[in-house]
C-alpha cells in the first residue's frame, strides 16, 4: 500500500526508498544505505519511517521478550519529559544520580545485603543485565589476579564457571575479557546448572560460578543454595575461596515477592553480587539493569572512577559514559508506585497468567510442559511427537496469527530438545493466555493435515526444504508450502531467539 516500489526483499540490493505516499513532499528516492544529498520536510521523514516501521511486529504480542512492552501513561510523560538528561552529567543532575542511589539501596535492601541503617550500597544503574554482568565478572577477575599475585602465584588462565544454559552476554564475558568458560552441560531431564557438577569444574583459577535465578531456556532457578553449600566444603578442602555470582537479569524481580523464604540471595555468605534488569521483570522500558555488590570490599578500589560533586563522593564503575536518565527515573517510578505490594500482585497476576496458558496447552494433550511451577513465569513446552511436524513449524504458523513465540533447541548436552516459550509479563493477560492457547490448537489442527516437512526422523531437527528433485514428484501445495518455509527463514534469519 503506501511503499511502494521499495524493495522489502533483502537481497534485492535495492539502494533507494521511495513512496508514492510521501512523494508529494519528496521528489527523489531517499537512498537506502547513504546520507541523502537533501533535506526532506520532516512530516515527510516521519510518514516514511512510520509506514517503513508498520511491518515490525507489535511488541505486545511478542512472546519471545522478557523485556518490557507497557507502562503507564504517568510514567511515560516522566520518561519523555527526560529524554534530553545526559545521565553521565551528575553535577547538572544531581536529582537523578540520588533517584538512581535509591534505586541500588532498594535492590540492595530487597536482596538482603548486609547493611546497616547508616550504611549505603554498592551498586549501579547500567544499560541492561550484559553490562551488569561484564562489570560483576570484572570484579571477580580483578580480585582473583589480585590474590593470586599476593600468593606469588600464575595468574593469567582465569576462567569461570557457568551453565551451558548461560545467555550469551556470559559468553561475551568471557570472550571480550579473556576468561575461559567453563560450561556445565545440560542433561535431557535436566536443563539447567548442576551444582554438583558446576563445583567439579571449579579449580584454582576460577574466578567465580555464575548461577542463574531464572533459566532464560526455561525460567527455571538454579539451586544457589546447594552451590553455596557444596562450594563451602571445597573451599575448605583447597583454601581456594571461590565465590558465587547470581545472574538474575528475571528472577531478581520475582523470588522476593513470590519465594521471599527462598535463599538464593545475599543471605548466602558466598554470594558476593547479583545483576538484575531493570527492563524486564523490574517493569521499565528497555535500557535498564542493576548491579549491586555485599560489600564495599567486593568491588576492588581500583575499578571505583571517583566524582565529586555537592560535597559527596560519587562512586561510579560502567562500561560506557553518556546516556539516558529516563529509564533510571522509570524505575524510581515503579518502586515508588507500586511498592512491595505492587509488584508482588504484578507477579502473581503473571503466574496465573502462565497457569491458564499452561492448562489451555496441557489440553491440546500434545506437548510436554518444560518450565518448572516455580521459577520465573514462562511457559516453556516441547512436542511430545515431532516426526511429523516441528515446533519451529508451530512457531511458523501462529506468525500468521500475530504472535511471536520462538522455538529454539535446548544448549549441549540437551540439544536434541526442541521447545516453544512464551515469556508471560505483566501486559499479557487471561484473555490473550486462552485466546494463544486456541490459537495453538488451531495451528496443531491445521498442521495434521499438512505433509510432514521433516527429512530425517531427527524430530528436533529444523527441516531444511529439499532442492528441487525431479525423481520425486511434490504436490503442488507441498512445493508451495516449502518455499514459503524457505523464504521466511531466509527473511527472518533465524533472528528469533532467545533474549
Ligand atoms: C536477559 C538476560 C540477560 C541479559 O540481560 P539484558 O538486560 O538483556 O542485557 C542475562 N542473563 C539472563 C539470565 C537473562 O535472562
Amino acid at each position: 500500500m503506501v511503499i511502494t516500489s521499495a524493495a522489502t526483499h533483502p537481497d534485492e540490493q535495492d539502494e533507494c526508498l521511495s513512496s508514492t505516499f510521501a512523494s508529494r513532499y519528496v521528489r527523489q528516492p531517499i537512498p537506502r544505505y547513504k546520507l541523502p544529498d537533501n533535506s526532506v520536510p520532516k512530516d515527510a521523514a516521519y510518514q516514511l519511517i512510520n509506514d517503513e516501521l508498520m511491518l515490525d511486529g507489535l511488541p505486545r504480542l511478542n512472546l519471545a521478550s522478557f523485556v518490557t512492552t507497557w507502562m503507564e501513561p504517568e510514567c511515560e510523560k516522566l520518561i519523555m519529559a527526560s529524554l534530553n538528561k545526559n545521565y553521565v552529567d551528575m553535577d547538572e543532575y544531581p536529582v537523578t544520580t540520588e533517584l538512581q542511589n535509591r534505586c541500588v539501596n532498594i535492590i540492595a535492601n530487597l536482596f538482603h545485603a548486609p547493611l546497616s541503617e547508616q550504611e549505603t550500597a554498592v551498586g549501579v544503574g547500567t544499560v541492561g543485565s550484559s553490562e551488569a554482568i561484564m562489570l560483576a565478572g570484572l570484579a571477580f577477575k580483578r580480585k582473583w589476579q589480585t590474590k593470586r599475585k599476593a600468593e606469588g602465584k600464575p595468574y593469567d588462565k582465569p576462567n569461570i564457571v557457568t551453565g551451558a544454559n548461560v545467555q550469551v552476554c556470559w559468553e561475551k564475558f568471557a570472550r571480550y575479557f579473556e576468561v575461559e568458560l567453563k560450561e556445565v552441560k545440560l542433561s535431557e531431564d535436566y536443563y539447567v546448572m548442576d551444582p554438583v557438577k558446576a563445583v567439579e569444574l571449579v579449580d584454582e583459577n576460577t574466578i567465580c560460578v555464575a548461577a542463574i535465578l531464572g533459566s532464560t531456556m526455561t525460567g527455571e532457578f538454579e539451586d544457589v543454595k546447594l552451590l553455596n553449600e557444596l562450594l563451602t566444603e571445597k573451599n575448605k578442602e583447597t583454601g581456594w575461596g571461590t565465590e558465587i555470582h547470581v545472574d538474575a537479569a528475571s528472577g531478581g524481580f520475582i523470588a522476593p515477592f513470590l519465594y521471599p523464604d527462598l535463599e538464593w540471595d545475599f543471605r548466602l555468605p558466598l554470594v558476593k553480587s547479583i545483576n538484575v534488569s531493570g527492563h524486564k521483570y523490574g517493569l521499565v522500558y528497555p535500557g535498564v539493569g542493576w548491579v549491586v555488590w555485599k560489600t564495599k570490599e567486593d568491588l576492588p578500589d581500583e575499578l571505583i572512577f571517583h566524582i565529586n560533586y555537592l560535597g559527596s563522593d560519587q562512586p561510579t564503575f560502567t562500561l560506557n559514559f553518556s546516556k539516558g536518565s529516563s529509564q533510571i527515573i522509570a524505575q524510581y517510578y515503579q518502586f515508588i508506585r507500586l511498592g512491595f505490594e505492587g509488584y508482588k500482585n504484578i507477579m502473581e497476576n503473571c503466574w496465573a497468567n502462565a497457569r491458564t496458558l499452561r492448562k489451555g496447552i496441557e489440553k491440546i494433550g500434545r506437548f510436554n510442559i518444560i518450565s518448572k511451577d516455580i521459577g520465573v513465569p514462562v511457559l516453556a513446552f516441547s512436542l511430545k511427537d515431532s516426526s511429523k511436524h516441528t515446533v519451529f513449524e508451530i512457531s511458523d504458523e501462529l506468525r500468521k496469527y500475530g504472535w511471536i513465540v520462538p522455538a529454539y533447541t535446548m544448549p549441549p548436552d540437551a540439544e536434541k530438545i526442541a521447545i516453544l516459550r512464551v515469556v508471560v509479563r505483566e501486559d499479557f493477560n487471561h484473555g490473550l493466555a486462552e485466546r494463544l492457547a486456541a490459537d495453538i490448537d488451531r495451528v496443531v489442527k491445521l498442521l495434521d493435515t499438512l505433509p510432514s516437512l521433516n527429512t530425517t526422523n531427527a524430530a528436533h531437527v529444523t527441516p531444511i526444504p529439499a532442492e528441487p528433485n525431479e525423481k520425486v514428484k511434490k504436490s503442488e501445495k507441498e512445493t508451495q508450502r516449502e518455499v514459503a518455509v524457505y523464504w521466511k527463514r531466509f527473511v527472518e534469519g533465524k533472528k528469533l531467539g532467545a533474549c
